[in-house]
């Protein structure tokens, strides 16, 4: 979840310190009916019709979760492998600290980074997004999807690891390792509402800030299955609490129900959450009001930010504990950053209350 960009002097990152061969058909494609389409390199017609396509079908549809094991960490977070008659591509890869799990989870299923074709990102919070300069490197072919206001952290992350870098000045590498600059050529800016397709997958984009401004989901049709990154807050596979993830710069609770709305209207019949893994009840994960409500009251009555920082975090913590067993509630804090949680809250807080007035 960790947030960037507009705001570079605000807080970035996550809450961690407590806490088959090549197929004959398409190329990962966006169909852009806008003004601001981008031409599609290596985009082939088929060259070869016939009794492969009975092959193709045999091929396969899969969406693989990829656990990256962050901070040596299982089910915090996910990147998700996205396969089609031999195309395959990744959402949110992760952090740089992760590359080489990412690295063996595909190896492990045969799979190198030469053999992607495109990364999604549902966002660009280092989380979720750090390696992918790093696998362009390795595999300059690489598409990369992103939402146009993410993209130029993309393309130079020097402000994002800027920001970063004041939060976790000891441990910004530990937790995120090396985040490179994505090369502008493999940027494929998105605005929502693009179709993709990846094999003979249909994926929607579709835009949804709330958690972040440039935040944007992707519907794969065949499998109904949403990637919704952390709009969908954080709840990990195998629990049902689901809880918010809320960090600085820019969260906005009104445009992020706007954004939820879009996603159970789409009627996805799972959810891909960044942290982490499926959820088969999309309708529920929203619950960002009454942590606000909550913020908003430790705000008015607390004596100082540090002291209200700790109040949310008690707070939350002793309501997450009543949900989940003592392990699964450390990790779920671990996992959303109570602390970040705290100051995207706040600030969002105090923004509102600064334009009321
Ligand atoms: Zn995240």
């Amino acid at each position: 979840m960790a947030g960037p960009m507009e705001k570079p002097e605000e807080a970035t990152g996550r809450g961690a310190s407590r806490l088959l061969h090549d197929s004959l058909l398409a190329q990962l494609l966006p169909r852009f009916a806008g003004a601001h389409a981008i031409p599609l390199r290596g985009w082939q017609l088929p060259t070869v019709k016939f009794p492969i396509l009975r092959y193709t079908t045999f091929l396969m549809h899969s969406i693989t979760t990829l656990d990256n094991l962050w901070m040596g960490r299982p089910r915090s977070i996910a990147a998700g492998l996205l396969e089609s008659d031999g195309h395959r591509a990744v959402v949110d890869p992760g952090p740089g600290s992760t590359l080489e799990t990412l690295q063996r989870q595909l190896q492990a299923r045969g799979i190198g980074v030469g053999d992607l074709e495109a990364i999604l990102l549902t966002h660009i919070h280092l989380d979720h997004a750090g390696a992918t300069g790093s696998l362009v490197r390795e595999n300059p072919r690489l598409a990369v999807y992103v939402h146009k206001i993410g993209a130029p952290h993309v393309m130079d992350p020097s402000k994002l690891l800027a920001s970063a870098q004041r939060l976790w000045p000891n441990e910004l590498q530990r937790l995120f390792g090396e985040t490179l600059p994505v090369p502008a050529e493999n940027l494929h800016i998105l605005e929502g509402g693009e179709k993709l397709t990846l094999g003979s997958r249909q994926v929607e984009v579709v835009y949804t800030p709330g958690h972040a401004s440039h935040h944007v989901s992707y519907f794969d049709k065949t499998e109904g299955v949403a990637f919704v990154g952390d709009t969908a807050g954080v709840r990990i596979e195998g629990n049902s609490f689901v809880m918010p993830a809320t960090p600085p710069p820019d969260i906005d609770l009104g445009i992020w129900d706007t954004s939820f709305a879009a996603i159970l209207e789409r009627k996805p019949a799972r959810l891909f959450l960044t942290h982490f893994g499926y959820s088969d009840n999309p309708s529920e994960h929203i619950g960002l009001h009454r942590w606000a409500a909550l913020t908003a009251e430790i705000l008015r009555i607390a004596a100082s930010d540090s002291a209200a920082m700790d109040s949310f975090m008690s707070a939350t913590y002793a309501e997450i504990s009543q949900h989940l067993p003592a392990g699964e509630a450390e990790h779920y804090a671990f996992t959303a950053g109570l602390n970040l949680s705290f100051l995207g809250l706040a600030r969002y807080l105090r923004k509102r209350a600064t334009a009321a007035s």
